[in-house]
């Protein structure tokens, strides 16, 4: 059969990918230890789970409005006002079957055939791909390791054509964990306004933020900005929460309109319970959710500094996020690797420990390991990088 047109170009995860390899080599029997982990590896909390099962109990089993439940919509705008000092009307609100379905339902609404949208490298996946399938064009513009891997306001403006539709920040960053500041916010967002491009915030790694650095969303920094902004944010990173499927959308309520219509014919609506569960996550205790936030900043600290020593890895310290992402061109050399992606292959078949290659998110010389696991797993990977750096020199 053939298929349509608009998936031949479709380029599956890459995170999925390494992980779906990793996992192959492990049911033969290998010890694989698996860095490509894009989520938390601690349990959902437990007041959540219990949430859902008495929401099961009382019957909440059946469809909800498409856009998402009343109670659920109304946690979110405290949440938002609470953390953020953002007013939102529940209307102005989409809850969607996680943060990925709420940038692709956006993108369905927003895109013609030949919009463009302003996507910096390195970039999560989906992006390009959620961009391309609404009949949209990526159009790349490089976040220079020098930079932090963020885009300057210049970079931005020399991009914008006519038919700019939109730019997406992600900040924290996956995979990069670079966290934009007020100030760099502030001038890329004057460019958007002056050109009436809509800014895609996404938002999802908003709790995981380390050290002395700070979260600020673009809409915060004027009414002028928070109206050309839709923030992208969810449950799946922030409580551990990546198979409920819980994100949402939040801005302009002819966009939120239109993606709640299309929700109809799609979803019909995330499911019930993990509403209720996700209900439970923004109105519960907040407690677990710092304390992953202090192991995962925990690990960072400790699995940087080791990583570095690493011959031929450099690595700007994330700021956010559970990724780090050094620059592993030296290293894939040294070791006799043309490209970093053969050197990735190589550490996976002989060292047992999957990266995921940074080509995936068009940054060719770099790679993201995840430290969404164990200190005693991240210490091995790091033991075996090392050995295998020697072996190969
Ligand atoms: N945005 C970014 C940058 C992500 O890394 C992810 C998940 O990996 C998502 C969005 C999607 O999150 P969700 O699980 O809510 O779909």
């Amino acid at each position: 059969m053939k298929l349509a047109k608009r998936v031949s170009s479709l380029t599956p995860s890459t995170t999925l990918a390494i992980t779906a390899k990793a996992k192959e080599l492990k049911a033969k029997g290998y010890d694989v230890i698996g860095l490509g982990a894009g989520e938390p590896d601690f349990n959902t909390p437990q007041h959540i789970i219990d949430a859902a099962l008495k929401a099961m109990n009382e019957g909440h089993t059946k469809y909800t409005p498409s856009g998402g439940l009343a109670t659920l919509k109304a946690e979110i705008v405290k949440k938002f006002q609470h953390d953020q000092q953002l007013q939102y009307e529940p209307s102005e609100i989409i809850v969607c079957v996680g943060a990925k379905h709420a940038l692709y339902t956006l993108f369905q609404v927003l895109l013609d055939e030949g919009d463009e949208v302003i996507i910096p490298t390195p970039y999560w996946v989906s992006y390009p791909e959620q961009v391309k399938l609404a009949g949209g064009v990526p159009v790349y513009v490089e976040g220079l390791e020098e930079n932090h891997f963020k885009i300057t306001p210049d970079q931005l403006k020399a991009a914008i054509t006519e038919r700019t539709k939109a730019v997406i920040i992600n900040s924290p960053s996956n995979p990069t964990g670079m966290i934009y500041t007020e100030d760099e916010l502030r001038a890329l967002g004057d460019i958007c306004l002056a050109h009436d491009i809509l800014i895609v915030s996404d938002e999802i790694y908003e709790k995981l933020v380390y050290g002395d650095n700070k979260h600020v969303s673009i809409a915060q920094l004027s009414p002028q900005l928070k109206a050309q902004t839709i923030i992208i944010n969810g449950v799946s990173k922030s409580h551990s929460m990546t198979g409920w499927r819980i994100g949402y959308a939040a801005g302009n309520k002819d966009i939120i309109r239109a993606m709640t219509d299309l929700a109809s014919h799609s979803t019909s609506n995330p499911t019930s319970i993990a509403q209720y569960a996700a209900i439970a996550a923004y109105s519960g205790p907040q407690e677990p959710v710092e304390q992953m936030r202090q192991a995962f900043e925990e690990r960072l600290n400790i699995i940087y500094e080791k990583l570095i020593q690493i011959p031929g890895f450099t690595c700007v310290k994330p700021q956010g996020a559970f990724y780090l992402f050094p620059n592993a061109r030296q290293a894939a050399m040294m070791a006799g690797y043309e490209s970093v992606d053969a050197f990735v292959e190589a550490l996976l078949d002989e060292a047992k420990v999957a990266l995921v290659p940074g080509s995936g998110f068009g940054a060719p010389d770099n790679v993201r390991l995840s430290y969404a696991t164990s200190l005693d797993v991240l210490e091995k990977a790091i033991e075996r990088m090392k050995l295998f750096m020697e072996q190969k020199r």
